[in-house]
């Protein structure tokens, strides 16, 4: 079965689901909102060719994973500290 990806319209999460080609899912099961499904389409993220034509777009991209890494230690951080606190 294929693999797809769909955006919630409502909380704003991407979903990936495992599911027939002629299904298309709609409700969300995160926020449990019906029809807020968008469909994704399965390209990749960033076309590496292009990039040279285009500088700063890798920048921004770098930027944005940095700044991605970042909550995400924050997050591992607290979720560390909370831990802690209970033990
Ligand atoms: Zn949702």
């Amino acid at each position: 079965m294929p693999i797809y990806k769909y955006k919630c319209q409502n909380c704003d999460e991407i979903i990936t689901m495992l599911h027939g080609m002629d299904e298309i899912k709609k409700d969300c099961t995160l926020c449990d909102t019906p029809e807020a499904l968008i469909k994704m389409i399965g390209k990749p993220f960033i076309n590496k060719t292009e990039t040279s034509n285009e500088p700063g777009v890798g920048d921004i991209t770098k930027k944005f994973i940095e700044d991605n890494k970042e909550v995400l230690q924050q997050q591992k951080d607290e979720f560390k500290s909370k831990t802690y606190d209970k033990s």
